[in-house]
């Protein structure tokens, strides 16, 4: 019910029992930040409200094989995301 809740207020909610540890050696270098986990989550995208599920293994794999943004938050499913930031995909 509180979960429930907190996916509709927040747009997001980590799923329990999902934990990885993060390898901060390999994600991008802010000085200041730095990632120690990746949660799976429930996220209802912000344009199309589609319920899909991010899960740590791919959190792992944008932060720390592609080096990605430290500081993204995903927020859109991929669909959505394709349409908002083309530039992220290219073909
Ligand atoms: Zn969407």
């Amino acid at each position: 019910m509180f979960d429930t809740l907190k996916l509709k207020i927040f747009g997001r909610r980590k799923i329990p029992g999902t934990r990885i540890d993060a390898d901060a050696e390999k994600t991008a270098k802010p000085s200041h930040f730095y990632l120690n986990s990746y949660y799976s989550e429930e996220i209802v995208c912000r344009d199309c409200g589609t319920l899909f599920i991010h899960t740590a293994k791919d959190k792992r794999s944008f932060f720390e094989e592609e080096k990605g943004n430290i500081y993204r938050r995903f927020v859109r499913c991929r669909a959505c995301d394709e349409i908002k930031h083309p530039e992220r995909y290219p073909t």
